[in-house]
This record gives C-alpha cells, sequence and structure tokens, in this order.
C-alpha cells in the first residue's frame, strides 16, 4: 500500500470528524480517534514494528505498539546533530501526562540551517496527528506570511516552545495553553535546536512562546515590534496567527507585518515596494 496515501486517507478522515465533532448534535467517541490516529503514528513510534494497515487495531493492542512512559528509558542526553536531538526529542517522557496522551512529538520542520526560525507555543490537534508544527489554520496564515516574506516554509525553520500538544480532559475539543512548567521541561530541547540551527532571527509567535522562550509576561502590544534576545539571537515578538484569525482587523494584520519588515531589515533581504506598502493600500 502506497504510505503517503494511506496518511493522506487516515487525514481526511480524522478531519472530517474533527468537523463533525464542532457539532452540537454529534459525539465523537475519543478512544475511536485515537485508534485512527494511532494507525497513521505507529510508523513514527516503532517504524520496527510491521502492522497490519489493513485492520484498525482494537485498543489495548495500539498501547502495546506505542511507546509509553513505563517502557522508554528517560533520556536526558541532548544530540550533536538536529537528527540526533530529533530522535532523543521524539522518546522524550519528561512530562509523563503528555507522553501518554500525546499522538506525535512535534519536533520542528524546516531549513536545518536557516537564518530564520519562527517559534510558537504549543503543538494543536492537527499538528499533533501530523507530527509537524503549524499545519492547522494558523499553520496556513503563518506560510502565507512566510510566503509575502518572498520565502518558503523549507527556506525557514518552524518550531515550538514546548513539543507535545498540551493534553486535553477525555473527549474534550480544542486546544489548552501550555503550562508555565511544561514549558519550562521542553525549553532545553527548543535551545538545543537554537543552538544547532544557529539562526540570525527568531520569530517568537504570541505572549505565550513569549514567556516560554524568554519568561516576559507583559501583554503582546507591549513586547512586539521590537528586538528581544534570547542567548544573544535577536528575537521579534509578534502576534500569534490565531489572533489574527480571530481578530480580523486589518490594523493588527498590518501590525504584523511591520515586525515582518523589521525582520526582513534585520536579515538584510530586499524588500520590495510591494511588500514595503503591502497593508498601507488595502
Ligand atoms: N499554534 C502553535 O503555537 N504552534 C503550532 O504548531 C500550531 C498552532
Amino acid at each position: 500500500m502506497n504510505m503517503q496515501l494511506f496518511e493522506q486517507g487516515i487525514d481526511l478522515v480524522i478531519e472530517k470528524l474533527r468537523v463533525l465533532g464542532n457539532r452540537d448534535d454529534i459525539r465523537i467517541r475519543a478512544d475511536l480517534l485515537h485508534r485512527i490516529a494511532a494507525l497513521r503514528t505507529v510508523e513514527t513510534f516503532c517504524p520496527q514494528l510491521t502492522t497490519t494497515l489493513e485492520k484498525i487495531p482494537a485498543p489495548g493492542i495500539v498501547e502495546q505498539m506505542v511507546d509509553t512512559p513505563q517502557n522508554l528509558p528517560q533520556v536526558s542526553s541532548t544530540g550533536n546533530t538536529l537528527d540526533e536531538l530529533k530522535a532523543i526529542a521524539l522518546k522524550c517522557t519528561k512530562c509523563e501526562h503528555l507522553a501518554r496522551s500525546r499522538h506525535s512529538v512535534v519536533f520542528g520542520v524546516g531549513n536545518p540551517n536557516a537564518e530564520l526560525m519562527f517559534v510558537g507555543e504549543a503543538p494543536g490537534a492537527d499538528e499533533d496527528i501530523q507530527g509537524e508544527p503549524f499545519v492547522g489554520r494558523a499553520g496556513a496564515l503563518l506560510t502565507k506570511i512566510i510566503q509575502t516574506m518572498g520565502l518558503q516554509r523549507s527556506d525557514v525553520y518552524i518550531a515550538n516552545v514546548l513539543k507535545c500538544r498540551p493534553d486535553m480532559p477525555a473527549g474534550a475539543f480544542g486546544n489548552r495553553q501550555p503550562t508555565t512548567e511544561e514549558m519550562e521541561t521542553c525549553l532545553p530541547y527548543l535551545r538545543e535546536q537554537i543552538k544547532l540551527i544557529k539562526p540570525k532571527v527568531i520569530v517568537a509567535l504570541g505572549g505565550v512562546a513569549m514567556r516560554g522562550l524568554l519568561g516576559k509576561t507583559e501583554p503582546m502590544k507591549q513586547l512586539r515590534g521590537r528586538w528581544h534576545l534570547f542567548d544573544s539571537i535577536p528575537v521579534m515578538a509578534t502576534f500569534h496567527p490565531s489572533y489574527l484569525l480571530r481578530n480580523q482587523a486589518l490594523s493588527e494584520k498590518r501590525k504584523v507585518w511591520e515586525d515582518m519588515l523589521l525582520v526582513l531589515e534585520r536579515l538584510e533581504m530586499p524588500i520590495s515596494e510591494r511588500q514595503r506598502s503591502y497593508f498601507f493600500n488595502k
């Protein structure tokens, strides 16, 4: 069976179930969603196990196939390369509650030599299923922002402070913010990632990311539009794409764009007239 097609099919089923689950008159069983999602993630967690993809495994069998906090070693060392670090992070069980509830450890994606790195707060439901940061609605908007900057997602590196989706009560939908403790526990992975990638500029997406990255708790309207430092790397704070989805005012989009223009200037990238006046002509 073509693995990529199979995974796309699973993603589509999950997406449809999630949309249905948002309806008041329909409740999707969380364990069913978990079993379907596990079909997709078993490969990632246990590539040594050959699974029968034709069958949805019964509950219990899934638990035996995926690594759990009980059967994984506690890993405290860091890797010398991004791949080694990723391999360590994928087995992390420092937050036992998150290791139990996650489908994937969402390590990060993009150019390992990127000059520009985007850092969000934590994976949401879509990212947890797909194992990649910023792939949901907020991710689509982030991709648009990156493209408007004249770049592709593959040019930059995208990661989160917390690598696992914050757990939710059984049957609940939506996402919760990561706690300070969860972010502090996970920060060493991001710090190592940053050390290995050595970006010239980091963009922190939203107030929670700023709190996790730099411990700054001021409102985003005070933090954005100016430079901060993380281990001597300049950090631009800006609104999270989810905020822009909730608040469609042009004034807010313009602020994010102004922040991105500062980033382009700092990276000494060319800025066209069209880019400079992007939101001023609208
Ligand atoms: N929001 C985040 O902060 N990170 C993601 O990966 C997705 C949504």
